[in-house]
């Protein structure tokens, strides 16, 4: 049996595909490649001196994706695919639709008729909109997303639940990610954003190897211990160790469980900046501009659901998250295209 990873081919995907080729999983990636890329899979080949099944095509193929479960014998599915950009999705939010949700429409009608119903879903903290209880637990109310990408993540958690409840036979994880950062250990595949980056860690980055000039700080008047905002940073080798758990538990829960995948610990703007100087040994020039519209001021995770059932819990910290993100950028400056 296969497992079949969507968007193997992005940041989180590629690392998951590592991951399960050496635990000796057979991996199939199915990726459009609008955001990610084929050298992050030849890279993953490399360290692991293994291959994944590459095919190049979209979640919403339903052809392809008929053609593709009757060809490989899939027990499970890992479904990353999505676009992720929160500006853009203000933009153009028929395209972040069409593409999340009408996506995980097409590849769960496909599961359905393949036979296939496990499935793990790249969901997020976002789903509890601006609740202002933290640590956030799975327990709390789903919130209202400020921005349409969030909104596409609430709609596939909602509609999932319902075909959960409509088929017991399904077993279906949504994992709720907090902030995914760093990469392998091995500096050879990361984040590769395109264009400018949205993203804390990879902007510091990117500044640090002299792409960027400096790192604007979006607010430093939030009601945190230093005024700027605080989130809860994951190194995207826990993350991925998470859905491993995840995986390996669905296969004897039937219906649908909520996981937070974080560590339990916010740390703030200017903390991660110092942990970053720190680790790289250089200095990042900053400077304090605007909040950015649509922020919280500070929300962490409570891990505890998913140590508890999962018997998973981050185990990398700030140092190696840093150290791993630089490694990565220093040795591939403009990412994939070095
Ligand atoms: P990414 O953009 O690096 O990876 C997503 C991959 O999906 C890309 O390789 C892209 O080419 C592919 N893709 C997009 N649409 C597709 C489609 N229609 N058909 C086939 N392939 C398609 O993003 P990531 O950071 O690796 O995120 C993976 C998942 O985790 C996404 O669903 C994202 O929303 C979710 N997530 C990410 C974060 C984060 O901060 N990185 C946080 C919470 C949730
Ligand atoms: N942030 C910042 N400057 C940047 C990018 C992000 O100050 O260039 C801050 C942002 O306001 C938030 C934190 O860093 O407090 C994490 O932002 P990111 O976009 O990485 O993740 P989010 O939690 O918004 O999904």
């Amino acid at each position: 049996m296969s497992i079949l990873v969507t968007g193997g081919a992005g940041y989180i995907g590629s690392h998951m595909v590592l991951a399960l080729l050496e635990k000796r999983f057979e991996v199939v990636v199915l990726d459009n490649l609008s955001n990610g890329s084929a050298v992050s899979l030849e890279r993953v080949a490399e360290l692991t001196g293994r291959d994944a099944t590459f095919i190049e095509g979209d979640i919403r193929d339903r052809e392809l994706l008929d053609a593709l479960f009757q060809r490989h014998a899939i027990s499970d599915v890992l479904h990353f695919a999505g676009l992720k950009a929160v500006g853009e999705s203000v933009e153009q939010p028929l395209r972040y639709f069409d593409n999340n949700v009408g996506g995980a429409v097409t590849l769960c009608q496909a599961m359905q008729s393949a036979g296939v119903r496990r499935l793990v879903f790249s969901s997020s903290a976002t789903v509890y909109g601006e609740a202002e209880v933290v640590p956030y637990h799975e327990g709390l109310p789903l919130g209202v997303p400020t921005n349409p990408y969030g909104r596409s993540k609430l709609m596939v958690e909602e509609m999932l639940r319902d075909l959960g409840r409509a088929d017991c036979r399904w077993s279906i994880a949504l994992l709720r990610y907090f902030n995914p950062a760093g990469a392998h250990p091995s500096g050879r595949i990361g984040e590769d954003p395109q264009g400018i980056p949205n993203n804390l860690v990879p902007f510091i980055t990117q500044v640090a190897v002299g792409r960027r000039e400096a790192l604007s700080v979006f607010g430093n008047d939030y009601p945190t211990p230093d005024g700027t905002g605080v989130r809860d940073y994951i190194h995207v080798m826990d993350l991925v160790e998470g859905h491993l758990a995840a995986m390996q538990a669905i296969a004897e829960r039937p219906g649908i469980s909520v996981w937070n995948l974080g560590t339990g610990r916010g740390y703030s703007v200017l903390d991660m900046v110092h942990a970053f100087e720190k680790a790289a040994g250089c200095t990042i020039p900053c400077h304090v501009g605007p909040r950015r519209s649509g922020d919280l001021a500070q929300y962490w995770a409570d891990a505890t659901k998913a140590e508890r059932e999962l018997g998973w819990r981050a185990r990398r910290g700030l140092e190696a998250m840093m150290a791993d993100a630089w490694r990565w950028q220093v040795s591939n400056p403009a990412g994939y295209a070095s």
